[in-house]
């Protein structure tokens, strides 16, 4: 995985949020047909002009093995981006907010554990009796807010919504593993939310605890120098079993704090983020929020992206009611009427009629950008185990002598599958299919060839039984040419798209919700009912239409050529105002199959 800032060598493409396959491919510098051919391969159908969204274009990017680019996104479209807050004069200091990231069994949770059981901030035995995805504990008299669900997931999610929660990242390496892949995407995370970052270098009661291997492992791999070799990162060897350095640990976290002048506006409407929502039974919704500025009291009217409260009640981490609740403080809520998400920044309004009106434009501006975005990282990876669990074919050869067993699997594996399919052979051996061989093979897909061998009765029987495919040749030609055509029924067909001919509007007669009724000059090639058409605005593409009928002197027509005028019914997917002197594009798109010859 890349880190980031990005290596020297590496050329940095800075993205929109969404972007059509044509601009990335262009960005990218790559054609239009390679970058469409490694999305088929993945599964997913598109066009030059379907939008993906970023992740979906650092997977493609990765896939292509395109190790000198490193993608980008571009912050001013990221997400629903949230405006930022302009301090006051009056803001006042606040509580820095940290989350504790790391490689799995670190120790991120046993560090959290030990500081939260001596540092709670009202220091009763066992205060928290309940979940909450935030805490905060006080050191030298002062708090300190400190994270508890942003696992990785969490984090990226944030991350989308542009939200920058963290202050300050520890992240947890434990001294006897050190720096591992999780560690590696969490100084990742760190640096993109733009949030200082403090190691704790856990475990140190252990043995065979090497601190000094972690340390230079960051500082040349990650660009991570210790304070005490003269960098600027701070460092503290730590231990959750026996509480080594947690003073330490904590105290490092109010010196960048201090450095940071971290500050809040208190007397402003309340706002901040939603850290967890879930439904209980005899509560309803439970909400976490983290108050990022302003003061939050009971009955207020929050709104919460597509969701909004009347504040029911008001507690703090523990469980606690409260009054109020200020910048960098983690608070649960009920009384919302639906759940919203995590990372949904929250506001207040002054009346149920307000938070009514704001949920409803929150719901049409998600609507529209889900709109905009047809292909999300979530639905390519998705796709991408699908395609690759399709492409393995997997098989199991037995051939009757060594020397022919060598020759078919050779040839086997010499099929040129074009990168499309796997062909992994999961077993072999010289001999008549036997019991072991179906038994292999009844694992998911697998099938048998057999090169001049027998299938005994009960071997068969107990084949048709756990559905396994056997098949015999005595011809290597017939074996391999069954092997190909199993494999080209596996790879995802082509998309063809010809085209037929182009037109410019020249009048529009009527516009309906999901029709057009339109005429125009058929400038070259031809129209003709039932293909598709692009509609062109200048250069741009601004929707894909079906044509649905032609028409010439008000009779429907099955062509009309270059240089003839006729009228057109389009089917659009959403209300399209079409302006005279668009431009259609007419084209036919077919699945195509791809063969292995
Ligand atoms: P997480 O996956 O990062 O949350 O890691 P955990 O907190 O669950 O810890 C993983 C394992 O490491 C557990 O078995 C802990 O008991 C152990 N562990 C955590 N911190 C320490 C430590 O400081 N010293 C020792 N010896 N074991 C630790």
């Amino acid at each position: 995985m890349a880190d980031s800032p990005a290596d020297s060598t590496q050329k940095v493409v800075t993205i929109a949020d969404a972007i059509t396959v044509g601009e990335l491919a262009e960005t990218l510098n790559l054609s239009v047909t390679t970058l469409i051919g490694e999305l088929f391969k993945n599964g997913i159908i598109a066009t030059i002009n379907q939008k993906i969204d970023f992740e979906t274009a650092t997977i493609i990017v990765e896939e292509l093995g395109l190790e000198d680019v490193k993608l980008e996104k571009r912050e001013a479209t990221a997400g629903p981006a949230r405006e930022s807050h302009q301090l006051s004069d009056k803001a006042v200091e606040r509580p820095p907010i940290v989350a504790v990231m790391g490689h799995v069994d670190h120790g991120k949770t046993s560090l959290l554990d030990a500081i939260l059981e001596t540092k709670t901030v009202d220091d009763e035995a066992g205060g928290i009796t309940q979940h909450i995805s935030a805490y905060q504990v006080e050191k030298n008299g002062r708090k300190i807010t400190l994270l508890d669900t942003p696992g990785h997931e969490a984090f990226a999610a944030l991350r989308q919504h542009g939200a920058t929660l963290t202050d300050v990242v520890i992240i947890v390496v434990a001294a006897d593993d050190g720096v591992k892949p999780q560690t590696v995407e969490a100084i990742r995370f760190a640096r993109e939310a733009n949030a200082k970052i403090v190691v704790a270098i856990n475990k140190m009661d252990k043995e065979t605890a090497n601190p000094q291997l972690v340390k230079t492992q960051l500082a040349t791999e990650h660009n991570l120098n210790p304070e005490e070799w003269g960098g600027d990162v701070i460092m503290v060897e730590v231990s959750a079993k026996t509480g080594q350095n947690l003073d330490k640990l904590l105290e490092s976290v109010l010196l960048i704090a201090d450095l940071e002048e971290l500050k809040a506006d208190e007397d402003i409407p309340a706002k901040g983020l939603v850290i967890e929502a879930h439904m209980e039974t005899g509560r309803g919704s439970v909400v976490g929020l983290l108050v990022e500025h302003g003061k939050l009291h009971p009955g207020q009217f929050l709104v919460a992206g597509t969701s909004y409260a009347k504040v029911r009640t008001l507690l703090d981490f523990k469980g606690k009611a409260i009054k109020e609740a200020g910048p960098s403080t983690p608070v649960i809520v009920t009384g919302f009427k639906d759940l919203p998400q995590f990372g949904d920044e929250f506001n207040l309004v002054k009346t149920e009629k307000e938070a009514r009106q704001a949920t409803v434009s929150n719901r049409l501006e998600r609507e529209r950008q889900s709109a905009e975005t047809n292909v999300t990282g979530a639905d390519i990876l998705k796709l991408m185990n699908q395609a690759r669990e399709a492409a393995d074919f997997n098989v199991i050869v037995k051939a009757d002598v060594q020397g022919s067993l060598t020759s078919v699997m050779d040839s086997l594996r010499l099929i040129d599958t074009k990168g499309a399919v796997n062909l992994r052979i999961v077993g072999s051996g010289v001999g008549n299919i036997s019991e072991n061989d179906i038994h292999l093979a009844a694992t998911e897909g697998t099938v048998i060839y057999g090169f001049s061998v027998d299938l005994p009765p009960a071997v068969k029987r107990q084949a048709a039984r756990d559905k396994v495919e056997v098949r015999i040749y005595n011809v290597i030609y017939e074996l391999l040419d069954n092997a190909r055509e199993s494999m080209e029924a596996l790879i995802a067909p082509e998309v063809v798209e010809t085209e037929v001919g182009k037109l410019t509007i020249k009048g529009i007669f009527r516009t309906l919700k999901d029709e057009v009724i339109c005429g125009g000059e058929v400038t070259s090639g031809k129209a003709q009912p039932n293909v598709k058409a692009r509609v062109l605005r200048g250069s741009e593409q601004i929707a894909e239409v079906e044509v649905t009928k032609v028409q010439r002197a008000q009779s429907e027509v099955k062509e009309v050529f270059e240089g003839e005028m006729c009228g057109l019914s389009l089917k659009t997917t959403k209300k399209l105002q079409l302006e005279e002197g668009d431009k259609l594009e007419f084209f036919t798109r077919e699945l195509v199959k791809r063969t292995l010859k």
